[in-house]
């Protein structure tokens, strides 16, 4: 316990994702900075139940072959009680009310485990190490799959009394639009999610291509492409004038356009604002890694909630 109680802080972060599972292990310097992600390590995810049992011996063994740690943070997709520390529901993995941080503490014989949303935590993460990196009050929105965001609030991530804060894709831009996964219509995540853009522009490419012919001036293209910019102006404009924010983050697929993406959103924006003042517009720094970070950041932040003497603990270790 002696040298335990002065090493630093080490943790594991788990993104789970839809079809893989994402970890790295991470140190904190001697500054006090978080290190580099350490033996970063990939495995399938299971579309079904099964995913919580796959998580657990995927924990396990990068323990076993990687530990000791002192806390093991995890992201999931979906609806996450992130203070219950239970997983509500979710399509793909597909689970509903899973206990998943005490099954995790359970399998992980008692290692401290958080849990939290993917993208909160990809939020989470853009702002401490990447960038929206000193900013208080900032937005991310992620345009991948679908479309999700994190709200931090006078330098508090926003959770809402029934965590579901930030949910900006299912911010209705057109009411006549088309239908979406929630059950409504004309929500964001329909025109400027990837999966929005390909459907739209209905040959069967991808959004990433659909922006490569925008930008070859294929006419069909460029309007898919405006039509998810100006749905995201209209949504960003409205949590703008509501929030009164610094700094707005745009990652996911989508948002690796770049400038084909911020440049036109910027100018959208812009000629809404009145009185507001504009936010800065930026790109994602950390790109897919950002939630696996954020994961790692909340088993830190568990662990500065605890007292300083505390016991490392190894998968076997018995507390
Ligand atoms: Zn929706």
């Amino acid at each position: 316990m002696t040298s335990a109680a002065h090493a630093p802080a080490r943790v594991l972060g788990i993104d789970v994702g839809g079809t893989s599972m994402k970890a790295a292990f991470r140190t904190v310097q001697a500054d006090g900075r978080l290190g580099e992600p350490e033996h970063a390590e990939r495995r399938a995810t299971p579309p079904d139940a099964a995913a919580a049992d796959v998580l657990g011996d995927f924990a396990a063994d990068l323990l076993a072959a990687h530990g000791p740690v002192d806390a093991v943070g995890v992201g999931v997709p979906g609806i996450v009680d992130d203070v219950a520390g239970v997983a509500e529901y979710s399509v793909a993995p597909q689970w509903a009310d899973l206990p998943l941080r005490a099954l995790l503490t359970e399998r992980l014989a008692g290692i401290p485990v958080a849990l939290g949303h993917d993208v909160r935590l990809g939020g989470l993460a853009e702002g401490r190490i990447g960038a929206a990196r000193g900013s208080r009050d900032y937005l991310f929105v992620a345009l991948g799959t679908g479309v999700g965001g994190m709200l931090c609030l006078d330098g508090v991530p926003r959770l809402g009394p029934h965590h579901r804060a930030g949910e900006i894709g299912h911010v209705i831009v057109d009411p006549a639009g088309d239908p979406c996964g929630c059950g409504q219509r004309g929500c964001l995540e329909t025109i400027a999610s990837a999966t929005g853009i390909k459907q739209r522009f209905g040959t069967g490419i991808s959004a990433h291509e659909v922006a490569q012919l925008a930008a070859a001036g294929d006419p069909r293209a460029g309007e898919v492409w405006s039509d998810a910019v100006q749905g995201l102006a209209t949504a960003l404009t409205g949590a703008i004038t509501l929030l009164d924010l610094d700094v707005i983050v745009v990652g996911g697929g989508v948002a690796k356009a770049g400038e084909q993406l911020l440049a036109p959103l910027r100018a959208e924006i812009d000629a809404r604002l009145t009185f507001q003042r504009p936010p800065r517009l930026v790109q994602a720094e950390l790109g897919d890694e950002a939630a696996v970070a954020g994961a790692a950041l909340i088993a830190l932040d568990l662990l500065a909630e605890r007292p300083t003497d505390r016991p490392r603990h190894a998968p076997n270790s018995r507390i």
